[in-house]
């Protein structure tokens, strides 16, 4: 199985073969084509197993797909449960979309609010979050999450161990009801099972 034959565009095969990647990994092969489809997807996989590319490829194409805006907004939005994990994903969205028109950047709690918010301001179409700080900016109406299409939730049984599950009910209840969504999680204990249920339209289920 080789990246082309998942479909990707030749701006992200340029970025994938600059990562030296040659082969896809099992969960991108699953998953990536699935999620071109529009689908929304319910994958088991762990950290390591290359589900960031898995995710974030296919959702640059989608994003890329559609007609420059005038003006940029937040359409794509990956909640993860820690700063660290939210830096490495948006890493990872940086070097993917280095060859597409599209602006991303991270926000996280612990430090000054400011200069996310300047980013912000300058216009992003992909933005990664931890959900405290994500909601803060939100109720200081510093972001809108109206526009909003793509909704991933990375290491989604962290999150609720976390104690996370009330604010990502909130995120919830500020995006569109029409977008596509995508759960990535290590474990399925009933809890995720539930909240999979409630979150997700007839998904694909994809395994590592
Ligand atoms: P992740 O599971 O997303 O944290 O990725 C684990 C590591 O695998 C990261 O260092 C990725 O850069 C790398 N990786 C992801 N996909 C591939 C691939 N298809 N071939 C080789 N390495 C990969």
């Amino acid at each position: 199985m080789s990246f082309e034959k998942l479909g990707l565009s030749e701006a992200l095969l340029k970025a994938v073969s600059k990562k030296g990647y040659t082969t896809p990994s099992p969960i991108q092969e699953k998953a990536i084509p699935k999620i071109l489809e529009g689908r929304d997807v319910l994958a088991s996989a762990q950290t390591g197993t290359g589900k960031t590319a898995g995710f974030t490829l296919p959702m640059l194409q989608i994003l890329a797909k559609e007609s420059p805006q005038r003006k940029r907004k937040i359409r794509a939005l990956i909640l993860t449960p820690t700063r660290e994990l939210a830096a490495q994903v948006y890493d990872n969205v940086r070097e993917y979309s280095e060859y597409l028109d599209l602006k991303s950047t991270v926000i996280f709690g612990g430090v000054n609010q400011n200069p996310q918010v300047r980013t912000i301001r300058q216009g992003v179409d992909i933005l990664i979050a931890t959900p405290g700080r994500l909601l803060d900016l939100e109720n200081q109406r510093l972001l809108s999450l109206s526009d909003v299409e793509f909704l991933v939730l990375d290491e989604a049984d962290r999150m609720l161990d976390m104690g996370f599950l009330r604010d990502i009910k909130k995120v919830l209840s500020l995006v569109p009801k029409q977008r596509q969504n995508l759960l990535f999680s290590a474990t399925f204990s009933r809890e995720i099972k539930n909240f999979a249920r409630d979150l997700l339209h007839n998904p694909v289920l994809v395994e590592a």
